[in-house]
C-alpha cells in the first residue's frame, strides 16, 4: 500500500518529509526483522511507520482515523505499534515521571530512581570489564520494572498489564527483569532475605547478551507455553485471571481518587495541571522562580528609570491635559496591536533560533505547568528584547502619555500574570473578552505545544493569521479541575 496516499488520507501536513520519514523507517523494518512473524501486517506497518515519522517530526497525528485505516481494533494497534517500536530501536521512552503522573504514585519517583542506579551499578560490578561498556540500559522494560517493584514493596497496587504494554516488551521479559532486579537489589526492591551473589545468578546476562532480532522473536510466541509462575503475586498473568486483575485495578483507581479529593482545596476545583503535575513537571523550583523574577524586575526598573530621566522633557507639562475617552480607547488598542505583534515575531523567532531559545527563552519553558508569580519569569535578555521593547515601542507609535502608560502597562501586566495562572476561575473576565487566555497560553507551554500559539499577551490574530494557532478544548480533568486538550488527537498515548 502507498505510503503517500496514506498520509494524504490521515490529513498530515508535510507529507513529503513524513513519507519520506516512513519509507526509511519501513526499509529499515524490513531489514532488521520479519514484522509478519509478529503479526503485524503490511498495511499496519505502513500507518505504524507514519505515526512513529509524524511523532518524530512532531506533526499532529490522529491516532484514532490511523487505526481504523489499519483495520485494526485498538488494542492490537497499540500492541503492533509497541512491537514495531521496540523493533526499530525507537525506543519509546519510558520516563520515570510520566510513570508515576500515569499511575498517580509520585512519592515513588526517587525510590525508583534510586533503585534503577543501584541495579545499573551492580548489575555492570558483575559484568566482565570488556563487556560493561556495551550493556545498555536505556531500553523502557528497566524503567517499568523498576517502577512495578518500588510499587509493590510501598503496597501499591497499579497495573502491571498496562506497564507492560506501555513498555512494548513481553510479560516473560518482564518477568526475568523483575526476578534480576529482586536479586540483585533485595535492600530496595526488598522481596529476598538477602543480597545474592550477582555472578550466581544466571540468566542476568542473558538480558544484555540476546540479540534484538532473537529476543523479539520468542517474546511474540504464545506465553502461555511458559507454565512457569514463578512468584505468589503471578507475574505470568493467565488470561482466565485478567478480568478480575482489571477490575481490581478500576475499584484501585476509584478509591484513589476518592481519597485524593478528600485532600482537596477549592482552588484544586478550577486548576488547569494538578499540584503533583507542578511539582513534577516544572523543572526550578519556586525559590528560583521568585529571585529570577526579583532580578528581571529589578533591571527593568533600572531601564526605565534611565530611559526616563535620558528623554524628560521638561518643558512640556501634560498634567491639565485630559485626552477624551476616543482617544484614550484608540490609544490603548494601537498599543495593543503594537505590543502583540512585537512580541508573537520576536517570541516566534527564539523558539525558531535554536540558540536563542536554548540559551535564553527555554529558561521561561522551565515552567511547563505555569503558576501567577512565574508570568515574568524569564531571561534578563528576554525581558529587554521583548516587555522593555515592546513596551516602548507600543507606547511611542500609540502616542500616549506616559500617565496613560501607567494603566496600559499595568493592564498588560495583570493580563501577563493571568495568562499564567494556571486557574479557570468561573466570571474571569480576561476569559471572557479574549480568546488568547489561560488555557491558550498554557497549551503553548506544553512539550506539545512548544510550535503553537505564540501570541501574546491580547489577541490570537498572528497565530491565526500565520497558521500557528492550535485548536484546544477545555475539558474536566480526571480528580478535578480542568484541561487544555488539542482538538487534534495530537498527545495520543
Ligand atoms: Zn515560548
Ligand atoms: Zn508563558
Amino acid at each position: 500500500m502507498d505510503i503517500a496516499g496514506m498520509a494524504r488520507k490521515l490529513g498530515l501536513s508535510d507529507i513529503k518529509l513524513v513519507v519520506r520519514k516512513a519509507e526509511e523507517l519501513r526499509r529499515l523494518s524490513n531489514i532488521q526483522f520479519d514484522s509478519s512473524v509478529m503479526g503485524v501486517g503490511e498495511i499496519c506497518k505502513a500507518v505504524i511507520c507514519l505515526e512513529i515519522a509524524a511523532s518524530r517530526l512532531q506533526l499532529l497525528f490522529d491516532r484514532q482515523s490511523a487505526i481504523k485505516l489499519s483495520g485494526m481494533s485498538e488494542k492490537s494497534y497499540t500492541r503492533s505499534f509497541n512491537v514495531m517500536q521496540n523493533g526499530l530501536g525507537v525506543k519509546n521512552k519510558l520516563d520515570v515521571r510520566e510513570l508515576g503522573i500515569q499511575f498517580g504514585c509520585v512519592r515513588l519517583i526517587p525510590f525508583v530512581l534510586k533503585g534503577l542506579s543501584l541495579f545499573k551499578e551492580r548489575f555492570l560490578a558483575a559484568l566482565p570489564v570488556s563487556r560493561r561498556a556495551s550493556a545498555d540500559f536505556s531500553r523502557p522494560v528497566f524503567t517499568a520494572v523498576a517502577f512495578y517493584l518500588c510499587a509493590k514493596r510501598h503496597k501499591l497496587k497499579i497495573d502491571k498489564l498496562k506497564l507492560i504494554e506501555l513498555c512494548g516488551t513481553s510479560e516473560s521479559e518482564f518477568a526475568s527483569v523483575a526476578t534480576s532486579m529482586k536479586d540483585l537489589c533485595f535492600d530496595t526492591f526488598g522481596i529476598t532475605k538477602e543480597k545474592k551473589d550477582p555472578a550466581v545468578i544466571k540468566g542476568h546476562r542473558e538480558l544484555l547478551d540476546a540479540l534484538p532480532g532473537k529476543r523479539r522473536r520468542k517474546d511474540t510466541g504464545d506465553v502461555s507455553d511458559d507454565s512457569s509462575i514463578d512468584d505468589e503475586d503471578g507475574l505470568e498473568i493467565p488470561s482466565y485471571k485478567r478480568h478480575k486483575h482489571f477490575k481490581k485495578a478500576a475499584y484501585d483507581d476509584w478509591k484513589s481518587s476518592v481519597i485524593a479529593s478528600n485532600n482537596k482545596t477549592k482552588a484544586d476545583n478550577y486548576r488547569l495541571h494538578s499540584k503533583s503535575e507542578e511539582d513534577v513537571k516544572n523543572l526550578v523550583t519556586k525559590g528560583t522562580v521568585v529571585k529570577g523574577v526579583l532580578l528581571q524586575q529589578m533591571i527593568q526598573a533600572v531601564v526605565a528609570i534611565i530611559l526616563f530621566t535620558v528623554t524628560a522633557d521638561d518643558s512640556v507639562v501634560t498634567t491639565d491635559m485630559k485626552p477624551s475617552f476616543t482617544i484614550l480607547a484608540r490609544q490603548f488598542v494601537i498599543a495593543m496591536l503594537v505590543l502583540d505583534t512585537w512580541q508573537y515575531f520576536m517570541h516566534r523567532y527564539m523558539h525558531h533560533n535554536k540558540f536563542l531559545y536554548r540559551h535564553i527563552h527555554s529558561q521561561h519553558h522551565r515552567l511547563v505547568v505555569p503558576y501567577a508569580f512565574g508570568a515574568l519569569y524569564n531571561h534578563p535578555i528576554e525581558g529587554l528584547l521583548l516587555d522593555t521593547i515592546g513596551g516602548a515601542l507600543s507606547f511611542l507609535l500609540s502616542g500616549m502619555s506616559p500617565r496613560v502608560s501607567i494603566f496600559f502597562f499595568s493592564f498588560a501586566t495583570i493580563k501577563t500574570v493571568d495568562d499564567h495562572c494556571g486557574l479557570w476561575l468561573p466570571g474571569n473576565l480576561f476569559h471572557i473578552f479574549f480568546r488568547n487566555n489561560t488555557a491558550y497560553h498554557d497549551v503553548h507551554h506544553q512539550l506539545y505545544g512548544s510550535k503553537f500559539n505564540f501570541s501574546q499577551p491580547f489577541f490570537n490574530i498572528w497565530d491565526i493569521v500565520l497558521g500557528t494557532y492550535m485548536p484546544y478544548s477545555l475539558e474536566k480533568r480526571v480528580g478535578g479541575g480542568f484541561e487544555a486538550r488539542p482538538t487534534q488527537d495530537y498527545k495520543a498515548e
